[in-house]
């Protein structure tokens, strides 16, 4: 799943739950539940296998999605203020709920061929439930809208 909607719900969560000890690693275990919901993502993995590299395509997609998902979480932060605990609790959990993303990043820009990455890929790549561009960029918008509605409705 791309990065925004992750990032979305794991704000939503640390908005709903008031405590942290227990919001935090709901936000961090969210990532794997919503990578279960069909969804369309760039084929990153597939593209560093063949061509060594991510193709340029995907890597603007990948840098967009990057941004909103930071901007989006941000904002959010930003609306809890003067309440810097809640807007850092916010912070945090839009960090943990793409960590297991992030994590795989060695492998892709430093082509980090280590075996336990290799490993953790494998299996959080086992996890996805992928479909097509038009119905998988759907259902992740209603993943987004859900969330935002969730933390502002
Ligand atoms: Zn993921």
């Amino acid at each position: 799943m791309l990065e925004t909607p992750h990032v979305v719900v794991g704000a939503a969560i640390a908005a709903s739950v008031s405590n942290p000890m227990l919001s935090l690693p709901l936000a961090l275990g969210s990532h794997f539940l919503l990578d279960r919901i069909p969804h369309w993502n760039p084929h990153t993995y597939t593209e560093t296998e063949k061509y060594g590299k991510i193709r340029n395509s995907s890597m603007i997609i990948a840098s967009v999605d990057t941004a909103i998902a930071f901007l989006i979480g941000s904002y959010i932060a930003y609306t809890y203020l003067p309440d810097y605990k809640m807007s850092f609790v916010i912070i945090t959990a839009c960090f943990l709920s793409v960590l297991p993303d992030v994590i795989k990043s060695p492998f892709y820009l430093m082509k980090n061929k280590n075996g336990l990455l290799k490993k953790y890929i494998n299996f959080e790549r086992s996890l996805q439930v992928e479909i097509g561009i038009y119905l998988g960029l759907l259902t992740q918008l209603l993943v987004i809208t859900t969330g935002l509605w969730w933390i502002f409705g």
